[in-house]
């Protein structure tokens, strides 16, 4: 196919029949007058009444509970860049069907006309009545930080950032199982992060929860790498400074080094520059639609390398579909009041242990493989996995009651991994 009747295409698929995405449907009986006397006036006013006595009773008698409000400003929307809220809203649909079609979460996607950071922490407080949880997605960096700071500390339901946190998990599962087979130590491994971006310092985030050792983490942006002695770094980028003094670029700092993290922008990494790597090295060039090194170059250069992607043509995504619709699964379902870090650990892991089980047939036909096996070409499972559901969701959700953010004590795991199943 080529590239006009892909746009085309593309284009078609959006405004064909019903424009967008994803449409609102009713889910009581509405055949007669009697079913709509109960849905509207005048039934209607016994769970209002209820809920007045006691809010809590909105999750039994409203929707609230399986919604999500998935929110922009279309300052960073994809690797389109800040293009405003309207051209944002298809991603947004489509973030909608995602949690739809994998996890039978409903989602109203909300694109605010803002980019001043106290109207948007306004707004989306606001909120809280309507929704069991928000999902922040495509805003840019710094405000970002301080949108989803903020919402944490002042929202008593679920909020995560899906571009920091998101790919923090699924990349943090695929560096666990990456070393596992390269055999390295993750408190061992000497790490070279290439942006310094959402996505960079929360990803660099969770690799120091998973092990890795913040003196052999080093981190580059577009002025090259951070260093206790640069003054424009906000707080966010200083966590990552380094005192060293030894290196003067990317290529110095990845000679020798374990592992190769690229949240920047495409082809900015030479093959000469993963030569000089140590062994068996791990490179993850996330940057999208191009990586930071394109993957046969990189496979050329160094055959005992374990690559990753952001992209489905080639083996190893790294899809945050993998985690958000089932992050949000297990919240709602035992009514969390926030997703911590506990939540996302048991996230990772869940999906890192998943890639190490035998791969179901099912799986192997949706993707056209012939024996996807746990290694070099499968360290993460794929989105199809029918089993995700039920390993991230429950994992998730065991995490929020022992962490105590949990609202709803679930006991019986199989009933509910049974109901997941369904
Ligand atoms: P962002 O907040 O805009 O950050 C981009 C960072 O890259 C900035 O720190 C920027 O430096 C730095 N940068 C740009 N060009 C560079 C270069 N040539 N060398 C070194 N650093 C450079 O964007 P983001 O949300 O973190 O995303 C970054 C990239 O990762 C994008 O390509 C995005 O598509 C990709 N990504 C992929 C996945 C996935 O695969 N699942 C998920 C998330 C993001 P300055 O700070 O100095 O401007
Ligand atoms: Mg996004």
């Amino acid at each position: 196919m080529n590239k006009p009747n892909r746009k085309q295409d593309a284009l078609n698929y959006h405004s064909k029949g019903r424009p967008g995405k994803i449409q609102v449907v009713p889910t009581k009986p509405t055949n007669s007058q009697r079913d709509l006397t109960m849905a509207y006036s005048p039934g209607v006013a016994e769970p209002c009444l209820a809920i007045a006595e006691n809010t809590e009773d909105v999750y039994k008698y409203t929707a609230k509970g399986n919604l999500v409000a998935v929110i922009s400003n279309g300052t960073a929307v994809l690797g389109l860049g800040n293009i405003g809220p309207e051209a944002s809203k298809p991603v947004m649909e489509g973030k909608g069907l995602l949690f739809k079609i994998y996890a039978d979460i409903d989602v109203f996607d909300l694109e605010l006309n803002t980019r001043n950071v106290d109207e948007f922490v306004n707004i989306v407080k606001a909120l809280e009545p309507t929704f069991g949880g928000i999902n922040l997605e495509d805003i840019s960096a710094p405000t970002c930080f301080e949108i989803e700071r903020r919402l944490k500390a002042e929202m008593n339901i679920p909020v995560m950032h899906d571009d920091q946190h998101g790919t923090a998990i699924i990349s943090g599962a695929a560096l666990m199982n990456a070393c596992e087979i390269q055999k390295k130590k993750l408190d061992k491994i000497k790490m070279v992060v290439n942006g310094a971006g959402a996505a960079a310092v929360s990803c660099s985030k969770i690799y120091l929860s998973l092990g890795v050792k913040k003196e052999n983490l080093v981190m580059f942006d577009i002025n090259g790498l951070l260093t206790e002695d640069r003054t424009d770094l906000d707080e966010m980028r200083m966590q990552f400074a380094t005192k060293r003094k030894d290196i003067k670029d990317l290529k110095g700092a990845l000679k020798d080094a374990d592992v190769f993290i690229g949240l920047s922008a495409g082809n900015v990494v030479t093959p000469e520059m993963l030569k000089g790597m140590a062994k068996n090295p791990i490179v993850f060039a996330m940057a999208n639609p191009n990586p930071e090194i394109a993957y046969d170059i990189a496979v050329e250069a160094r055959p005992d390398m374990i690559m990753a992607t952001g992209r489905s043509d080639f083996p190893n995504q790294v899809n945050n579909v993998l985690g958000f619709p089932f992050i949000f699964r297990g919240a709602l379902d035992v009514r969390a009041t926030a997703i911590n870090e506990e939540m996302k650990l048991a996230a990772t892991k869940a999906i890192a242990e998943l890639a190490k089980k035998p791969v179901p047939e099912a799986v192997n036909l949706a993707y056209g493989a012939r024996n996807l096996k746990f290694g070099k070409d499968y360290i993460i499972p794929k989105p199809m996995d029918q089993r995700l559901i039920t390993e991230v969701s429950s994992a998730v959700a065991k995490a929020a009651i022992e962490s105590g953010v949990a609202r709803k004590i679930i006991t019986d795991w199989d009933a509910y991994n049974e109901e997941l199943r369904s």
